[in-house]
């Protein structure tokens, strides 16, 4: 590996700098760029509209399971399994994130289900509340995406996550177009995340191919050991997400995650010039043949909009006005200890009776 940390910087954010997250990011947008991701901690003075009452969530995971590619390389596809139980592992509490791998790598032919879901356009988040109170649904309109109008704007909304049990699986991703991403974990176990940076997609994709593995890593369909990143000299990062802490990937990043415990999060897509400049936007999907619903990849703008003269006003009088504050670096190395002790701040049940 290379001299660069294993974790992702962890940035401080005071109420103010939520009131403007994305100039916010902007000013730490080298540091998002090379890790592929940050993670930012809330000051005790940031204030979030977040809804208190959780109504009409009661969503059973999605039928799909992981199985490992084959017996020694531990690889996992993500598959369908609408009728052979036999095959079903159940999930085991999680000790550590060692322990996780180590359980999944006994898996031969056997399946684990993922044990998580995914509600498009589903939010805790209040919206129209006091411009004082941090809105998750705010952020596409102060990115660049305003850009491509109002009505485009809407379009972009927010997903709810569901962890069901511990160990549950989000596998291998991209965003939408490549965009940037927002995550605000609401409560519940740590997430581990596994963040492999746009610049090691290539190296990535490589080694698959010398495998004979074509899932596309794009659209979960794969869910990788990180021993198998080290064993080829694939640079990734890592991330440990408590609740109330965000997590930003950068345009084009890949990454996974899995859980401690049942949880919720949050994500939200976004755009910062470097977008459109660094032809992330541009990106074809013509080579995925995942059977996604049509309407999740078209999710798209006018591109011929983000003329050269209009980011550069957007970034003038949006982004460039930024006040240098070298206090928001907090930490470059989040210890795994650290944050493994943190303790799950609900008790089950809360997450099971929503
Ligand atoms: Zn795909």
């Amino acid at each position: 590996m290379s001299a660069i940390p294993v974790y992702v910087p962890t940035l401080q954010a005071d109420k103010n700098d939520i009131q403007e997250f994305v100039r916010f990011i902007y000013k730490h947008e080298q540091l998002l760029k090379e890790y592929g991701a940050i993670k930012i901690q809330l000051n005790i003075d940031c204030n979030l509209a977040l809804k208190k009452r959780r109504t009409n969530l009661l969503t059973p995971p999605i039928s799909t399971y992981i199985t490992k590619i084959n017996k020694d390389y531990p690889i996992y596809s993500v598959e369908r399994n609408d009728n052979n139980v036999e095959l079903i592992e159940r999930n085991s509490l999680v000790h550590d994130e060692a322990d996780f791998w180590t359980s999944l790598s006994c898996l031969n032919n056997k399946q684990r289900q993922l044990n998580t879901s995914l509600m498009p356009n589903t939010s805790l988040f209040l919206e129209k509340q006091s411009h004082t109170r941090f809105d998750i649904h705010r952020v596409p309109g102060q990115s660049l995406l305003k850009l491509a109008g109002r009505a485009a704007v809407q379009k972009y909304t927010p997903c709810l996550k569901r962890a069901h049990e511990p160990g549950a699986i989000f596998p291998l991703t991209c965003t939408q177009q490549h965009l940037f991403s927002l995550d605000y974990h609401h409560e519940g176990g740590v997430h581990f995340w596994y963040i492999i940076p746009h610049s090691e997609r290539r190296a990535l994709q490589t080694l698959l191919d010398k495998q004979n593995i074509s899932a596309c890593l794009d659209h979960g369909k794969i869910f990788i050991d990180p021993t198998i990143l080290e064993k080829y000299y694939i640079r990734y990062h890592r991330i440990t997400q408590s609740p109330n802490e965000f997590v930003v990937l950068s345009a084009g990043t890949l990454s996974q995650c899995f859980t401690m415990h049942a949880s919720y999060s949050e994500s939200i897509v976004f755009a910062l010039p470097s977008w459109i400049e660094e032809e992330h936007a541009s990106i074809s999907t013509a080579s995925c043949r995942c059977d996604i619903p049509h309407d999740s990849l078209s999710i798209t703008c006018d591109l011929n909009l983000f003329t050269r003269d209009l980011i550069e006003e957007y970034t003038t009088s949006n982004l460039d006005n930024v006040i240098n504050d070298d206090l928001d670096i907090v930490t470059n190395y989040d210890t795994p200890m650290t944050a493994m002790s943190t303790p799950c701040n609900l008790d089950h049940n809360s997450l099971h009776g929503i």
